[in-house]
């Protein structure tokens, strides 16, 4: 088995639930528990908000989210072309924001790598973000 599908969003608050219910549309096909489908969803909008509210914080753009299914895993990337992450490990760490209104709590990044199998970051200062999961 192998599929796949693509979808871009403006970096618009109202487009995260959009994404979340696309993606666990799409990722249905493979059956998936619904603790499964709910980690996915999860760790989805946690990338999908941390493009808008950081990668995009300064200016708008768009969102690019591929999804890759082959036999019964799953593939998601999340991709912005936003401000980019200067210290990839140090924003990965439990905790760390760089929020300073007390409305974010820094765990995203904990929450993405606990639902999924696996997570990867590469980040380009001025250029953007990309987050890849897999499960
Ligand atoms: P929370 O997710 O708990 O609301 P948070 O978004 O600050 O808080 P993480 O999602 O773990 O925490 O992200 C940590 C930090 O990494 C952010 O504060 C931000 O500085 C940076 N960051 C994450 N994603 C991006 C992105 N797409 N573009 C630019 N910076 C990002
Ligand atoms: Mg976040």
């Amino acid at each position: 088995r192998e599929n796949s599908a693509k979808i871009t969003v403006m970096s618009r608050s109202e487009n995260e639930s959009f994404v979340r219910a696309a993606v666990s549309a799409f990722v249905s096909q493979l059956d998936p528990t619904l603790e499964e489908l709910a980690d996915i969803k999860t760790a989805v909008s946690e990338a999908v908000t941390n493009s808008i509210v950081h990668g995009y914080a300064e200016k708008k753009g768009d969102i690019m989210i591929d999804i890759y299914i082959k036999d019964d895993k799953v593939k998601i990337t999340v991709t912005d072309n936003g401000c980019g992450i200067a210290d990839v490990k140090e924003a990965m760490q439990p905790l760390f924001t760089t929020n300073t209104d007390g409305e974010r709590s820094g765990m995203g990044f904990t929450v993405m790598e606990t639902f999924m199998d696996n997570i990867s970051v590469n980040s380009i200062v001025d250029v953007g973000t990309k987050v890849t999961m897999e499960k």
